[in-house]
């Protein structure tokens, strides 16, 4: 093929061919601009490359030598280590798993970059690097100061010698003989304020920079484009929101309201009153309420969603309230099934583990209208669940559920009013971008007389003085959780199971406690006899996974001890935080790192123990781990970004905004520059909206 274009199919690109182009075509690269949009995972230059003889203990490095010697080693366990030296020493790569598929493809005397946390072991090692084959010629590039793409590989690219060093071939080729410049549709004004290169140096450079500037400069271009699709598309779904008319209507606030509010044990905050004064108002208006409550882990959103529910009730309407986990539905059933039975409220519990039978009772009790509040799990979801009236849809803990799951069950009604809740609080520039086609309401306080929660971090081999502090805890008549990140032995090299350590602390350690245990695949009855017995200060110490993540409430737990904290995300830490401190005791959180640990673990758990506040902690975690851990983006429904950066590219974020503001007026409105803008983006948008699958 003579000149290459930007739609010319990949597989008449020189050393492509039929076979690659298969494989390319199905990580959906076909055309050569796909592949030019198939952005480098990092980058290797001299600045960042350590001399082996320089690696710090625990701390990641990349390293790039020659293979010395290989091969698989047996003894208690089986492993495959590399031997790999430069001119100042040797160090050891180390493999548990996929033994016979390195061994295949490393071999003595190749050159190989390896970027991975330094441990010891009879000398220093690297366990499941993430390497780089480096050939002759890349090599003279980084001697010559040049700046090396590597890109991010699969196990079918790999087989078709599309490992980084293969595509690095086709890229640069693609760069050499491509005969058209990629148009840029951003208005130039918006590139100059701010600051920003044009879209064809900014995909050149991102490939193949110059200097290390370039890098930033252009992943900041495209995080632009890719920020302002996204808030595009947002716009849209809001735009058909506001033509919907609600088929219900709302009174004004009744007796059973002010009476339910007498029962309560304590006073609302004037954080939850004002939020309160929100949801109402949308419920008053005639379009439907579409609104996020956001607030801190035991800032008392439940509250705000059951008085929201009995609004809803007084007018003749009925509740579905839908949480992520059976635990926490029977958690909000019990708790308020009482108080508002007393103001002649009937509310109901249904989950996948009732009977049959019990279901098909709750069930028709919903579809007669008979029952006012639906408390449940996804099982409200289901066909067979039926409402007469249904008026108002809660989640809680939204981030857990799927777009598709949201909408199923607000199909069950007729423009029902939406209030979805999360405990993972974030900027409001943010939520704007990212719940666009949601109201925000913030409960930016929590109850009077809560103390925070101390928090540490230690490793694990000074766990015994941990353990000496848990049973002065519990003799003071306190209650402890404690958290383990797989249920059962071997499920991942090298962790502590729950199994494991129930078993080891109810004979050894913890021999006369009353010890228990749960966990997602315990029968339901069994879990729940043991929630009770912990809630009932009839157990001291309860040994769990994540399942007491969400929601979970009992006041007299005061310690919580996380192992594998290392592996958790700070949202998910922070979250498992908010079981204890819920009462006026002060509790402490213990969190239990397990070495090896990477410098990122390390600045991670610093931070998760210097603050307790929800909002830093999500930024932070955002910073560090990026948005697919905060939010669960594969479920959200949010978009996976791919160069942008939500926590620092605030600037972007507001930019992207204002230009998306500007657009709403639509096409026809529009000066000849942002139309052309307003086009690229809607066949941008068009195509993602079918991956996002819709609102
Ligand atoms: P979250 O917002 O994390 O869902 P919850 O709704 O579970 O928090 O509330 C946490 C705890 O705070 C519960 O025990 C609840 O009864 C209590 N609570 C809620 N509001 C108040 C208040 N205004 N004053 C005192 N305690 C409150
Ligand atoms: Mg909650």
């Amino acid at each position: 093929m003579a000149g290459i274009r930007l739609d010319s199919p990949l597989q008449y690109v020189k050393g492509v061919g039929p076979g690659r182009a298969d494989v390319l075509a199905q990580q959906g690269l076909k055309t050569v601009k796909d592949l030019l949009f198939y952005f480098p995972r990092s980058y290797l230059d001299r600045s960042n490359i350590v001399p082996i003889a320089n690696v710090k203990l625990d701390r990641t490095a990349t390293i790039v030598g020659r293979v010395k010697a290989h091969g698989i080693l047996k003894g208690r366990k089986q492993r495959y280590e590399v031997i790999l030296g430069d001119d100042t020493g040797a160090i050891s790569l180390v493999w548990f798993r996929a033994l016979r598929y390195w061994q295949t493809r490393i071999q003595k005397g190749q050159r190989w970059a390896a970027t991975g946390p330094v441990t010891y072991f009879m000398g220093y090692q690297m366990i499941h690097p993430e390497l780089e084959p480096l050939e002759e010629e890349s090599d003279q590039m980084i001697h010559a100061g040049r700046i090396i793409p590597v890109y991010p590989q699969t196990s079918a690219l790999n087989r078709m010698g599309l490992t980084s060093r293969g595509i690095r071939r086709l890229t640069s080729y693609i760069f050499e003989h491509l005969e058209e410049r990629f148009d840029d549709p951003l208005p130039p004004d918006v590139r100059q304020k701010l600051t920003l290169p044009e879209l064809h140096d900014a995909l050149t450079k991102i490939h193949y920079p110059d200097e290390h500037d370039e890098i930033e400069q252009s992943r900041r271009r495209l995080a632009l484009d890719e920020l302002l699709t996204f808030q595009f598309l947002m716009l849209h779904r809001r735009g058909l929101k506001d033509v919907t008319r609600k088929s219900h209507s709302y009174d004004k606030p009744g007796a059973t309201l002010t009476t339910f509010r007498k029962l309560l044990p304590f006073e609302l905050t004037d954080a939850q009153k004002k939020v309160i004064r929100e949801i109402f108002d949308d419920l008053q208006s005639d379009t439907p309420m579409s609104r996020l409550l956001q607030g801190d882990v035991g800032c008392g959103k439940t509250v705000v969603a059951v008085i929201a529910a009995l609004y809803a009730a007084e007018n003749n309407l009925q509740t579905a309230f839908m949480v992520p986990t059976e635990i926490l539905a029977e958690q909000h059933y019990r708790n308020w099934r009482g108080p508002l039975q007393r103001v002649g409220v009937s509310s109901a519990l249904l989950t996948s583990s009732l009977k049959p039978n019990e279901k098909r009772t709750v069930a028709q009790a919903c579809a007669e209208g008979a029952t006012q509040i639906l408390f449940g799990t996804h099982a409200l979801i289901y066909d067979y669940v039926s409402f007469d009236r249904l008026g108002l849809v809660i989640i809680d803990e939204q981030h857990r559920f799927g777009v598709q799951q949201r909408g199923k069950l607000y199909a069950k009604g007729v423009t029902p009013d939406l209030l979805v809740m999360t405990a993972t609080p974030i900027p409001r520039t943010l939520a704007l971008t990212l719940y666009g086609d949601l109201d925000i309401s913030t409960i930016d306080s929590l109850p009077p007389g809560r103390q925070p929660t101390r928090t540490v971090w230690r490793t694990a081999n000074v766990r015994n003085n941990v353990y000496g502090f848990l049973k002065e805890e519990i003799q003071k008549g306190g209650q402890v959780y404690m958290v383990y990140p797989v249920i059962e032995k071997g499920e991942e090299l090298g962790l502590e199971s729950v199994e494991d350590a129930f078993k080891r602390l109810s004979a050894e350690e913890f021999k006369g406690y009353r010890v228990g245990m749960v966990h997602g695949r315990m029968k339901t009855a069994d879990r729940d006899e043991t929630l009770q017995r912990f809630r009932e200060g009839r157990v001291d110490m309860l040994l769990s996974t994540t399942v007491i993540e969400v929601g979970l409430d009992n006041p007299n737990a005061t310690v919580m001890v996380v192992e594998h904290a290392e592996r958790f995300g700070l949202a998910q830490l922070h979250q498992l935080r908010g079981r204890i401190g819920r009462g006026s005791r002060k509790a402490t959180l213990a969190a239990v790192a397990h070495p090896p640990l990477s410098d990122l673990a390390r600045q991670r758990l610093e931070m998760f123990a210097s603050t307790t506040d929800g909002f830093r902690i999500a930024e932070a975690d955002l910073e560090l781990r990026g948005p697919g851990e905060l939010f669960g983006v594969r479920q959200s429904g949010l978009p996976e970004f791919r160069v942008a950066r939500l926590a620092s590219d605030r600037d972007l974020i507001e930019a992207g905004r204002q230009i998306v503001d500007r657009l709403a007026v639509g096409p026809e409105q529009l000066d000849s520059e942002y139309r052309t803008l307003y086009t690229s983006l809607s066949e941008t948008a068009a195509r993602s909206e079918q991956v996002l699958g819709g609102g």
